[in-house]
């Protein structure tokens, strides 16, 4: 009788006892508007992107409603505009996209390798058509940053980092998000941090934030962030930035706070189970694990193997099988987006030329979450039941 899995996917930890009884604090005192504060109290969201700012070493941190909302807000504080070009991952998730064509901007998509990263080749060729890289680490694989920085500082290209699947990761010991000019990232509860939605944004640069946080809605109210730059930076802006609001409030703010805290213990538990399925898939024949560079300090909060060369069929019964056994695996190759696993010709608003080689690996790429709830055993399980199935598929394409 084969083993069957019977974990959720989707099911994160709860939300820390100390972040409840933050949140019910706020709620029983009513101030749940950031700017909503008693004299002399400092709001959970400006305490909130202070602990970020230090938790990522960034001079300024702003809180905002979603991850997609902050690298939205990130275009629009350089400018970017409608009609303009900015580079970005040809393998990413919606939003990426999405921020780039809410701005009226138009996605220039640069190709990726096999490492799961953006082909700096294909950077180097295209760098001429943007003055923006809006670069994803997804699914938390970070390329080479120096290069990137490298190339793009050459070609006079402003780096925005989308880190929604890398807060707590670095590269070359440099938190990620502190490579480009800005870092952004997402609270949404399948990220590293969860109050169901939220986002931040971070920046050296002192116009940069002014910018962002009267774009974010603050209704002139800039004196109450303490992790921004003083009131001249402000001055500067204020006049010729529109407000789009998108805060974040102080009831998720509440719950947040403890998160932070947790996020190395996190980190830890994460890599402990990535590393765990990592080991029971390597050596299956027909499959390939990524290797991580050793620059790369990794989350690992998702796993991802290729299948490369199999045909839709194939990889369609490896789905189907490991899924009957309780293994949910998401394909980055299916004609049709399905949950999250959209593909940069799935975005019709955002046409692209073809790009074969990219079509090759997309095609190869399977991805699955590994939540915390998830113990050291499911994880050593899971890998076990993928690479019979994969194992069994394999040998059914060889004799077809
Ligand atoms: C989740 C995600 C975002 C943004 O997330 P929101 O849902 O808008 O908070 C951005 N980029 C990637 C790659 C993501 O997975």
């Amino acid at each position: 009788m084969s083993e069957i899995f019977k974990g959720s996917f989707t099911q994160q930890e709860p939300i820390p006892e100390e972040g409840i009884a933050a949140a019910l604090e706020v709620m029983r005192h009513g101030r749940l508007h950031r700017y909503n504060v008693a004299p002399d109290e400092t709001g959970e969201t400006a305490l909130l992107e202070q602990e970020f700012a230090d938790l990522t070493g960034a001079r300024y941190a702003l809180a905002v409603a979603s991850g997609g909302y902050a690298m939205a807000t990130a275009l629009r504080a350089l400018g970017v505009g409608p009609g303009d070009r900015v580079l970005s991952n040809a393998f990413t998730l919606a939003p990426v996209p999405g921020a780039i064509a809410s701005v009226g901007a138009k996605p220039v998509y640069v190709g990726v390798t096999e490492a799961l990263t953006l082909d700096l080749d294909d950077l180097e060729q295209k760098a001429g058509q943007a003055d923006v890289l809006l670069l994803s680490h997804m699914r938390g694989h970070i390329c080479d940053m120096d290069r990137v920085m490298e190339i793009s500082d050459a070609s006079g290209i402003a780096v925005i980092e989308d880190c929604a699947h890398t807060m707590g990761a670095a590269w070359r010991g440099v938190p990620s998000g502190r490579h480009g000019l800005i870092g952004c990232y997402s609270a949404q509860t399948y990220k590293h941090v969860n109050s169901g939605e939220g986002g931040f944004l971070i920046t050296d640069d002192a116009d940069v934030m002014a910018r962002a946080v009267i774009l974010s809605g603050s209704y002139m109210h800039y004196e109450r962030h303490k992790a921004a730059p003083g009131p001249e930076a402000f001055e500067r802006v204020k006049y010729d930035t529109p407000n789009v609001s998108g805060r974040m409030d102080n009831l998720r703010a509440a719950i947040l706070r403890p998160q932070l805290r947790m996020l190395p213990a996190r980190v830890t538990g994460w890599n402990a189970r990535y590393r765990t399925v990592e080991a029971g898939l390597r050596g299956t024949p027909g499959l390939t694990v990524i290797e991580r560079p050793e620059e790369e300090s990794i989350v690992g909060s998702s796993i991802q193997f290729l299948l490369l060369g199999w045909s839709e069929t194939h990889v369609a019964r490896v789905l189907e099988r490991c899924g009957a056994r309780g293994v949910e695996l998401k394909w980055f190759g299916a004609a049709e987006p399905v949950g999250f696993t959209s593909r940069y010709d799935s975005w019709h608003y955002a046409p692209a030329p073809p790009m074969p080689a990219t079509d090759r690996i997309l095609r190869a790429i399977i991805d699955m979450r590994l939540p915390l709830t998830f113990s050291l055993e499911d994880c050593a399980q899971i890998a076990r039941i993928i690479r019979a199935e994969v194992g069994a598929v394999w040998q059914e394409q060889a004799a077809d």
